[in-house]
């Protein structure tokens, strides 16, 4: 066992979780990333004393974090239960704030955030999502009286599909259609296959609370509109475990992973680039196109070779198959089958720093601000493809709870707009020219709508990333920003498997394969394949 080499390539959330895992099951594990620094999507941006997270901001299930930087050498730990009757216990002091756990706080500090969104409507209204039972009420009841008792059982039916979705079968890697089959009658009868919004439209009357229970896939690029009930889930998990964050921003976790990982002994390199996964038949000689195929290593862009008994991509799922593995070696992830597949939207993210000095800033750590339009909004970003003139936001502050990440009397923020991937009629847009004239629109938004008071006055540092840095940078397929998208005919058994179907010993981690994209899901993606390797080499 003491020889077994692994080689994961990319250092997202995905890549360092398994890399802690099989660095905690014996393997010589070995993270090489194409990018200067670890993170992936949660890449850090330092600029002008500004600190800005590129990515993932909303921290939730603080405990797969605890379990990550419990593991030691030797001691893998992937037989246990994945929710521990404590963490289960402790349900109702949850909303209250625990974060991190005894492990995680020698890493890292991490703090409850409330509310966990402010939701701002286009009137200028908006309402507090906290996961305090009595004020979410409370806030109903101003908001359209009438969708109380509905709110009661859209509580019960989101709870039922949490316990058996999440809690039940969230671990479950779904290999084979039979096990897919297997759960289906559950989610019928859950009513979790139809899609999200049509699932809270059923609940309730407003268009205000519609979309307050139905906006969250979007931060993991699910369109509810297309996304089943299943995803009602997020609204429980964050409600039964809170939102949180980590000081000195989502970057201190990476790079405590980091440190987790190189400290039971594994290597990340930096500036390396695969262009290759190696692959031959069992006997080390060249596949026929109907044998066996065997993953042996990666090679690097500098030509370099490392050797492997273990390949895992964290790398986006479809440039994984289609870039780095030759087609004569991929029968099942044909190039057909990878441009058939549906892709999560892409993001404008805008970076950039103000003066505080006398602002009276009414905004919260996280907020969303709805444009006019939802529905007609969605369709233009995840159907037509086209850029529109109204926008929504996600609009993250974090020197609210953080000041260290900015210079003293300074805020550091960022905006993230979802746009059209570049699939389809998405590929006409250029973003050399859109980028700039959104940013622009964004920024003016945010000041002459009074969510920044003279913003544009106040403005010392801006940069923005569109479509193109997901495609060039990220190395993501037409610039996806969330691998495949969330939606049934790519959920569970239909989303990419964790362990190839073409080439023995290759697995895949991360946002792209199961269960799917976002923080909490790309750290069970990790336990998962975790597990099947364990299968696979019998340990
Ligand atoms: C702007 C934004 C905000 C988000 N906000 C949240 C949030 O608040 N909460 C949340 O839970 N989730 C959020 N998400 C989603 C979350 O960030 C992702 O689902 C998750 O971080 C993806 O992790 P991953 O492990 O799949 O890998 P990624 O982060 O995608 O990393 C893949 C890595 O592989 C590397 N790579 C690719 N190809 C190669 C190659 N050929 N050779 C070497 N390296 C390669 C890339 O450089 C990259 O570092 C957000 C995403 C974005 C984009």
């Amino acid at each position: 066992m003491a020889n077994l080499k692994a080689v994961i390539i990319g250092s997202g959330f995905g890549g360092l979780s398994l890399a802690i895992r099989l660095q905690s099951m014996g393997f010589d594990t070995t993270v090489v990333e194409k990018l200067d620094g670890p993170g992936g999507r949660a890449y850090v941006r330092r600029a002008n004393g500004f600190t800005f997270d590129m990515g993932p901001t909303v921290i939730t299930v603080p405990h797969f974090i605890e379990e990550l930087f419990a593991l030691e050498r030797g001691q893998p730990n992937l037989d246990g239960p994945d929710f521990p009757p404590s963490v289960l216990d402790e349900r109702q002091r949850i909303t209250q704030g625990i974060s991190g756990g005894p492990h995680t706080s020698r890493y890292v500090q991490i703090v409850p955030i409330q509310p966990f969104y402010r939701i701002y409507f286009d009137d200028g209204t908006c309402f507090d999502y906290d996961g305090d039972p009595l004020h979410t009420r409370e806030q109903i009841r101003a908001i359209c009286p009438d969708d109380l008792e509905g709110y009661e059982r859209f509580h019960a039916a989101a709870k039922a599909i949490f316990e058996r979705g999440f809690l039940q079968l969230g671990y479950t890697h779904f290999g084979s259609l039979a096990s897919m089959l297997a759960v289906m009658p559950d989610l019928l009868r859950l009513d979790a296959v139809r899609t999200l919004f049509s699932f809270t439209s059923r609940y309730f009357k407003s268009d205000k609370l519609r979309r307050v229970f139905s906006f969250e896939p979007l931060l993991i690029g699910g369109n509810p509109l297309a996304v089943p009930a299943i995803y009602a889930m997020i609204h429980f998990v964050e409600k039964t475990w809170g939102i949180h964050f980590a000081m000195g921003g989502t970057g201190a976790l990476v790079q405590a992973f980091v440190r987790k990982f190189e400290e039971l002994g594994g290597r990340i390199r930096y500036n390396s680039e695969v262009s290759r996964i190696i692959v031959t038949a069992p006997d080390g000689g060249e596949p026929s196109r109907f044998g066996r195929k065997v993953a042996r290593g990666v090679q690097l862009t500098s030509g370099e070779v490392i050797p492997a008994d273990v390949v895992v991509s964290n790398g986006d799922y479809a440039n994984t198959y289609m870039r780095l593995i030759d087609p004569r070696y991929r029968l099942f992830h044909t190039d057909r089958r990878i441009r058939r597949t549906q892709y999560s939207m892409s993001l404008l993210v805008i970076y950039f720093g103000f003066k505080a000095d006398n602002l009276n800033l009414d905004l919260r750590h996280h907020n969303i601000i709805l444009g006019p339009r939802y529905e007609g909004l969605l369709q233009d970003i995840f159907e037509r493809k086209v850029l529109s003139e109204d926008f929504s936001q996600y609009l993250h502050v974090p020197t609210l709870t953080d000041p260290s990440l900015a210079p003293p009397g300074h805020h550091a923020a960022y905006t993230l707009v979802p746009v059209p991937n570049k699939a389809g009629r998405g590929a006409s847009l250029d973003w050399r020219t859109q980028g700039p004239a959104l940013v622009d629109r964004v920024l003016r938004f945010l000041d002459e709508r009074g969510y920044i008071p003279g913003l544009c006055e106040r403005l010392v540092y801006k940069s923005f990333i569109t479509p193109d840095y997901f495609e060039d940078t990220l190395n993501s397929y037409v610039g996806n920003a969330f691998g495949p998208e969330p939606r049934l005919t790519q959920t569970a058994y239909f989303r990419p498997h964790n362990r190839s179907e073409d080439i023995e010993r290759l697995y895949l981690v991360g946002a792209g394969v199961q269960p799917g994209g976002g923080t909490p899901s790309v750290m069970m993606s990790a336990k998962m394949t975790a597990r099947l390797i364990a299968e696979d080499f019998k340990l």
